[in-house]
């Protein structure tokens, strides 16, 4: 571990400084100490913003969500209007990391969270992300887990977080706080891919501060979930996951919101799939022609290519539990 100095702050306008002036911000702590333990982060100043007041969930008049950045993923999951309007966060959260880590880590942290790749967890290892110009061991080492969507020659890591797929299915704003006040970014614009910078990860400057993310209002009857599948069934990262919300009225698909994760180097978004859905009854067949186009552009690589086939299974099936099989 580097050396570093350590302040908590107890305003934003103190962390915002803090921030512009380099330092780190650490809220539950779960994914950057780690990082710092083994080296890979050395910032020089943290930022302790755990006790800023940005632990508020509330809920809109017309049925929209702004979760405060500093709620921990256990509160958010557990909170009642969570479950009652987006499920699908509820789900997602709850089959993230573990009990412990859930009460600790919170929202912010979790969509900053950075890739599981192992080559990025070493540092011996070549990794563009880590060190721009190294190169990536992930191209032609062990890639099973890594991403078919989105990829570059620099970089093939995924984004491992799980409520980030239900944010981005449901297109979610990320409201981020800098010296001229807060702006919002939509979630398809929050993280980045990799292109020929991947250690460029977010849509922030230097210094902001996320407080919130808000979920828009959709119509309503929504029904809505997650779908998570990895090689054991708890404390472990997708191998593909699906978040779909669908809204059907009149026996009538209106609306479909359907992202994927542990596919995309973001979570990936298939508009594809929702055009087929819109303005279609619910079928068996409808689901699963639909979820065919869900690896649209997938470029697999040697240890990968299960990850197309699975990620149309998973969208498919995740459809039929949201919308009913027939
Ligand atoms: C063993 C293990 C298993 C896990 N499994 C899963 C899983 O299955 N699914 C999943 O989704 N996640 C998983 N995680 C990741 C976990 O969800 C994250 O560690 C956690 O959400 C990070 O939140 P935190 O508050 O602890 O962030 P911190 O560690 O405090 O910070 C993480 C990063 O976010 C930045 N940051 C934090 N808050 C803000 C803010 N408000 N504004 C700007 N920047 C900010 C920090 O500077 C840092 O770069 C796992 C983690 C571990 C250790
Ligand atoms: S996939 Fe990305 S994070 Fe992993 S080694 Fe390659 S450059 Fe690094």
């Amino acid at each position: 571990m580097h050396p570093f100095t350590y302040t908590r702050v107890s305003d934003t306008r103190e962390a915002l400084t803090a921030g512009r002036r380099g330092g780190r911000y650490l809220a539950g702590g779960t994914t950057l100490v780690d990082l710092m333990r083994e080296t890979v982060e050395r910032p020089e100043a943290l930022v302790d913003i755990s006790g800023l007041p940005l632990r508020e969930i509330l809920v809109t008049r017309r049925g929209g969500l702004r979760i405060g950045a500093l709620v921990t993923m256990a509160e958010t999951a557990a909170h009642r209007g969570v479950r009652a309007l987006y499920p699908v966060i509820s789900q997602a959260l709850e089959l993230s990391a573990s009990a412990q880590l859930r009460n600790m880590a919170t929202i912010g942290g979790n969509i900053m969270q950075r890739t599981r790749c192992t080559y990025f967890r070493d540092v011996t290892a070549a990794c563009n992300k880590r060190q721009l110009g190294s190169g990536c061991a992930a191209r032609e080492g062990f890639n099973r887990t890594h991403a078919i969507l989105g990829t570059s020659d620099a970089c093939v890591a995924t984004h491992p977080s799980d409520v980030a797929v239900a944010f981005a299915a449901l297109e979610a704003t990320v409201v981020v706080l800098g010296p001229d006040g807060e702006r919002g970014v939509p979630f398809a614009d929050f993280l980045l891919r990799p292109g020929s910078t991947p250690s460029r990860e977010q849509a922030l400057r230097r210094g902001e501060l996320i407080t919130a993310v808000e979920i828009p209002a959709l119509p309503r009857p929504l029904r809505s979930g997650y779908l998570k599948v990895r090689d054991r069934q708890s404390y472990e990262f997708a191998l593909t996951s699906a978040a779909v919300a669908l809204h059907i009225s009149g026996g009538v698909i209106r609306h479909a919101k359907v992202a994927a994760g542990g596919v995309g180097t973001v979570p990936w978004k298939l508009p594809a799939v929702e055009r087929q859905l819109i303005g279609r009854r619910p079928s068996d067949a409808l689901w699963a022609k639909a979820a065919e186009r869900a690896a649209d552009g997938a470029r697999p690589l040697h240890h990968n290519r299960f990850k197309v086939e699975l990620l149309k299974r998973t969208v498919e099936r995740q459809l039929r539990v949201v919308g009913g099989g027939k």
